[in-house]
């Protein structure tokens, strides 16, 4: 068995049990460098139901929190490629693929497998990041994360300056038949016209409560998909002063959505579900789990479904290919008409004002966000060579390498030095600019 094959087994060991360092300077010591990869499974996207587990390094005391780590970078991973196969011109197909552009000295990034240990975690650096929230897993994943924790921030911030805190739903009627562009759009024109003129919220709410006030608010926008077709809502924090209570702030946002609604054609949301303002704890819960894909996309199929499928949750009912309701071509059709509905539009927005009052600095775009680097602290475990990590990809290795650089991080040189390609495996493709590697792009399964 080549330094690959034994390197795998301990992988896969290490994903259930505790890592058994002692196996590293044996694997080390018998790497043959030049050794042909012949990896034909990495690990599987499929759900394990067995819990977290932590890992602890003996030389360095570091605790790994590994299992579900693991199984969600493992579930992105196949999530983005599954989208690179369905949509293979768009820009989500060469993210994680390409080396990304170097801005101080021109040319391209080298990859490097970086490792930090403020996040116990490792990455790759140095490859473009698609920053398309809407169609990568991976790139969402890493934004919501960072967005998450502005979030987190700004509701401590409103706090401590002791403002009222208010989480609003809004939706609207729709069924099967909707065409999701037209309903994503009028609903667009909706929510602009709670925040202008004279029957905006703002303004409908100070002529009823002259000493009620709105600072300002943070609307996300998200999609299910459902028995009653696409389901897209907004949630909103809504800051306010203290003397603002979300009784009746409920009742000046249900009277101005009707009317919105009316006004961009859409159907009159009725009182029980078109509208909800619930008070502070439940923006705080929101905020806490806001862009955490794991809920819809792991949880067994029927959990999801009452609640409505995620994105996400399509792309892995064309993954896993066993779902009744969502049989693989029918998920890709609904995925496709999702992406073309949503491109471009903005998935979190602050009001006009807000983060300067709460303090907070300019916003950074998705783009940027998603090429940031997971810790600025972070050091480099190893280099990969353009042809490495071709023989990577063809093996679909890259999850591996991470997993290796984590649990073994003695081991990570070796086992990528033994990546290298057969003569007749290199095809036509270079390694510039906007051009893939090689064309199969299969889910990593
Ligand atoms: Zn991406």
């Amino acid at each position: 068995m080549d330094i690959i094959n034994q390197s795998v087994s301990l992988y896969k060991k290490t994903s259930i049990q505790e890592a058994r360092f002692d196996e590293e300077a044996k694997l080390s010591e018998g790497g043959k460098k030049g050794a042909l990869v012949t990896v034909t499974k990495t690990s599987s996207p499929k759900n394990n139901p067995q819990e977290n587990q932590t890992l602890t390094n003996k030389s360095t005391g570091e605790i790994l929190s590994l299992k579900k780590d693991r199984d969600y970078r493992s579930d992105r991973w196949a999530l983005k490629s599954v989208v690179g196969d369905i949509l293979p011109k768009c820009r989500t197909s060469k993210c994680m693929v390409l080396r990304a552009p170097d801005p101080v000295k021109g040319g391209l990034r080298d990859i490097e497998v970086c490792k930090s240990d403020k996040l116990q975690k490792a990455f790759y650096q140095g490859l473009y990041a698609c920053g398309d929230i809407w169609n990568c897993p991976i790139c969402a994943a890493k934004v919501s994360e960072r967005r998450r924790n502005e979030l987190k921030t700004a509701l401590v911030l409103a706090k401590d300056k002791g403002w009222g805190i208010h989480f609003v739903t809004l939706t609207f009627p729709h069924g099967a038949g909707d065409d999701l562009t037209d309903i994503l759009s009028k609903m667009t024109k909706a929510y602009g016209k709670l925040s202008s003129g004279k029957y905006s919220v703002k303004e409908q709410l100070k002529k009823l409560s002259p000493e009620s006030e709105i600072f300002g608010f943070i609307r996300a926008l998200e999609v299910t998909h459902g028995e009653n077709g696409f389901h897209p809502h907004v949630h909103m924090i809504v800051f306010t002063n203290k003397e603002t209570e979300s009784g009746l702030l409920d009742f000046v946002y249900y009277r101005a959505w009707v009317r919105a609604c009316r006004l961009a054609g859409l159907p009159e949301p009725s009182r029980l579900h078109g509208c909800h303002v619930q008070d502070g704890s439940f923006a705080a819960d929101y905020a806490g789990k806001w862009g955490i894909e794991d809920e819809m996309t792991k949880a067994n199929q029927k959990q999801a479904k009452n609640k409505g499928l995620t994105p996400w949750g399509l792309l892995r009912c064309i993954l896993d290919g066993d779902d009744l309701d969502y049989p693989p071509k029918r998920a890709i059709g609904l995925f496709l008409v999702y992406s073309a509905a949503f491109k471009g539009k903005r998935q979190l927005y602050w009001s006009n004002g807000l983060r300067k009052l709460l303090g907070l600095q300019k916003e950074l775009n998705d783009q940027e966000l998603a090429q940031k680097a997971d810790d600025e602290a972070a050091y480099t475990l190893a280099t990969i060579t353009v042809e490495q990590w071709k023989a990577i990809r063809k093996c679909k290795a890259e999850v591996m390498i991470l997993n290796i650089a984590e649990s073994n991080p003695l081991l990570i040189t070796s086992v990528i030095n033994n990546f290298v390609l057969s003569s007749g495996d290199a095809g036509p493709h270079s390694m510039g600019e906007g051009v893939p590697f090689y064309g199969g792009r299969g889910p990593t399964r």
